[in-house]
């Protein structure tokens, strides 16, 4: 059961929302006041874990299996361009260009062995993802002189 916070500014309180069901997320309702102008609360390290989360979600062997052996340049930029298509925007990827450059007629080095391009791909991605969840030297507070 999914569960939401969010800031309520007709009683202006911080409230926790549940939900029956992912598919009933989009209207939340205030479980004080009953007010339907909900302002969701975005926790940024929430956020840098799901996008690390979602990275191990990734099954890189089905997609490597959809390679089915050695490609062609065409072959390379059609499964490019389906992953760019699905990850560029979430994973920063560049597979929609590599798909533009074979496109072109030109024979993008990640060719020879995509699934290496994959993995590649989404370690830098989840690192990246993973970089975010880390606390800033500057948001700890200051230490402790007692300790
Ligand atoms: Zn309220």
């Amino acid at each position: 059961m999914p569960i939401y916070q969010y800031d309520c500014p007709k009683c202006e309180k911080r409230v926790d929302v549940f939900f029956r069901s992912i598919s009933k997320v989009t209207e939340p309702v205030c479980p004080e006041c009953g007010g339907k102008k909900l302002k969701r609360v975005m926790s940024k390290v929430m956020r840098a874990r799901s996008d690390a989360d979602r990275i191990d979600d990734i099954d890189i062997n089905q997609e490597l299996g959809r390679l089915g052996g050695s490609m062609g340049v065409g072959d390379f930029a059609r499964w490019s361009k389906d992953l760019g298509k699905r990850y560029d925007g979430a994973l920063g990827s560049d597979f929609g260009s590599l798909s533009a450059q074979a496109d072109a007629g030109q024979d993008p080095v990640e060719r020879v062995d995509a699934g290496h391009a994959l993995r590649y791909r989404l370690e830098q991605a989840k690192m990246k993802a993973t970089e975010k969840k880390r606390p800033k030297a500057s948001d700890l507070p200051p230490a402790d002189p007692y300790m």
